[in-house]
């Protein structure tokens, strides 16, 4: 089995902020070589999350609107105490850090409805990791 690793690096410019990487993904699994396997798309942050959702405007800002009504900022939440972002901790940690995506024939299978996101909730952040990993052969 072929293991192939890649880290991307992005900045954000706002507080909430969907990002695609739908197209960095694609490529990272071209340049892997790999035909049939597993790409893992995985956040190393814990006030970001990465998810598979349709690229179109008004979705996208009901995904972030939907965030904040279920996570207020101004929530009586105890890590605010001591940081000011406990909001984002909580989404991050229901919506997950990470995403799983079938290899076939060299191709990310995906719905016609599904790019890939990263979905920042702290930012802007001058410095966001992506690691992609790509396994199979
Ligand atoms: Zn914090």
């Amino acid at each position: 089995m072929k293991v192939y690793f890649k880290e991307l690096t992005l900045n954000t410019s706002k507080l909430y902020q969907l990002i695609d990487i739908t197209y960095d993904v694609e490529n990272v699994i071209k340049e892997s070589g790999i035909k049939n396997g597993l790409c893992l798309v995985f956040a190393p942050h814990a006030t970001a999350s990465i998810i598979a959702n349709e690229h179109e405007s008004g979705l996208m800002n009901d995904i972030l609107t939907k965030i904040k009504e279920d996570f207020p900022r101004n929530g009586r939440w105890l890590h605010n105490r001591i940081d000011d972002n406990a909001a984002a901790h909580l989404a991050s940690a229901m919506l997950g850090s990470s995403r799983i995506f079938p290899v076939k024939d060299g191709k990310l299978i995906r719905g016609t409805w599904q790019n890939i996101f990263l979905v920042e909730m702290d930012g802007p952040r001058g410095y966001r990791r992506i690691i992609i990993e790509v396994l199979g052969e």
